[in-house]
């Protein structure tokens, strides 16, 4: 409503101001976007159901490339798509495809909330643009004696910029494409800014104080698109920074907190299997004293390398204090933890670490536990954590498993 005013005034700008408009507060979503999420939240929910946890047939391994060629994958999810990918690849047995739509679940779940994400910033920088946009409309009405012009040139421009909008519409309903709107709004800006200059060249002094303040509102639009691009890849930056532990490059604790929050609020909607491992290098005290503070990094930076090799892509590895790992296995039950445990456990002491020429003895011990009945997360993190304790105090360099709730 604001903007029809201005309109009044720019033909050529009315549509230009209308789709911005439109596209501000209207739904960003777009129909295409809302469809697809429509179907990826239907197929989620089918391979979350209690009894359609398989993938039956080809049908579905067409869907499941379907709905992946329709993701964004966000960045440090590839290697759970390309596991996905790889599991359609290959003939495979109930279970793998039971693994496979829980991996599919999660990648169509977080890469929701990404696309989600970038939504928001995108409706930030159409609303910043609009209130640009407002002010441009504010001083083209303070210089209220413009005259309509109706030459041919106007009506030329007209069609061209409605062939834009058509375009703008398009980019406003796709998240991704912001640089490309950033693009065509600056290009708005430039062509009502020409068109104003050929009134300026006509010689009226108001429209030239009228020019100088339009220059100045689209340097403005111009450095805040900039700024919301910039902020935009920082934000990407610092979140991906922000979940990492930079000695290691392994998830920190605030990644744990998160991913586990997520774990569990599926384990508790599914009813899967989830466990936990707990590791603690054992002495390490005794490591960095022996040979020094920068051999003890290496060693933690090689345990985790080992914990990551050992696992999969769907696990989930974190360094949760100085020389403390825990590590998320969904869909795996009490026996295959154990089993994943020591399997971590044995590397770890097959590996051959070495300082100033001589062998270093590396071992961890692992603590164990399984999620059941009514389970918190604090309850298995707490009887985890004393199991790894029970791991230490029977002579290290072992695996203890944590019996659950309420077993004598
Ligand atoms: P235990 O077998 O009982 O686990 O004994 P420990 O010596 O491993 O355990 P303790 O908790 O006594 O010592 C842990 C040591 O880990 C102490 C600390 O200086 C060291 N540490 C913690 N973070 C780092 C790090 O980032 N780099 C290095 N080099 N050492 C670290
Ligand atoms: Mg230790
Ligand atoms: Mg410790």
């Amino acid at each position: 409503r604001h903007m029809h005013r201005l309109a009044d005034t720019r033909p050529a700008l009315a549509p230009a101001l209308a789709a911005i408009t439109d596209a501000v507060h209207g739904d960003l979503e777009g129909d295409a976007l809302r469809r697809a999420f429509a179907r990826l939240d239907g197929a989620g929910t089918a391979a979350a159901a209690p009894h359609a946890q398989t993938l039956r047939s080809t049908t579905d391994g067409r869907l499941i490339q379907d709905i992946l060629k329709q993701l964004t994958i966000p960045a440090g999810l590839e290697p759970l798509a390309n596991d996905i990918k790889r599991s359609l690849d290959t003939p495979a047995c109930d279970v793998q495809r039971r693994q496979t739509s829980k991996q599919l679940v999660r990648l169509v779940g977080e890469s929701k909330a990404h696309a989600e994400r970038r939504q928001t910033e995108l409706k930030q920088f159409l609303k910043h643009t609009v209130t640009r946009l407002l002010q441009l409309e504010a001083a083209l009405n303070e210089a209220n004696t413009l005259t309509q012009t109706a030459s041919s040139e106007t009506l030329q421009g007209r069609r061209a910029t409605q062939a834009e909008l058509v375009q703008l519409r398009t980019m406003s309903a796709e998240t991704e494409d912001l640089d490309q709107l950033k693009a065509f709004v600056g290009t708005r800006l430039d062509h009502l800014q020409a068109h104003l200059q050929q009134q300026d060249n006509a010689g009226d002094l108001r429209q030239r104080k009228l020019m100088e303040q339009l220059v100045a509102l689209s340097q403005q639009v111009t450095q805040l698109s900039a700024e919301t691009i910039n902020l935009r890849s920082r934000l990407d930056v610092t979140t991906e920074e922000a979940l990492r532990d930079p000695l290691t490059g392994a998830f920190n604790r605030l990644a744990y907190d998160r991913r586990a929050a997520l774990e569990v609020a599926r384990w508790q909607s599914d009813g899967g299997a989830l466990s936990m491992i707990i590791c603690d290098i054992d002495h390490f005290k005794h490591i960095n004293d022996e040979f020094g503070h920068a051999a003890g990094d290496k060693v933690l930076k090689e345990v985790v390398r080992l914990l990551q090799q050992q696992l999969r892509s769907s696990d989930f590895v974190g360094r949760y204090g100085g020389e403390e790992f825990v590590v998320l296995l969904n869909g795996a039950g009490e026996q295959a933890a154990i089993q994943i445990a020591d399997k971590l456990r044995r590397s770890v002491k097959a590996a051959p670490f070495r300082s100033r020429g001589g062998r270093v003895p590396v071992t961890i011990s692992c603590g164990i536990g399984s999620f059941t009945g009514d389970d918190t997360l604090e309850d298995v993190f707490e009887r985890t954590d004393a199991a790894l304790y029970a791991a230490k105090e029977q002579g290290r360099d072992r695996c203890v498993f944590a019996a659950p709730k309420g077993s004598a």
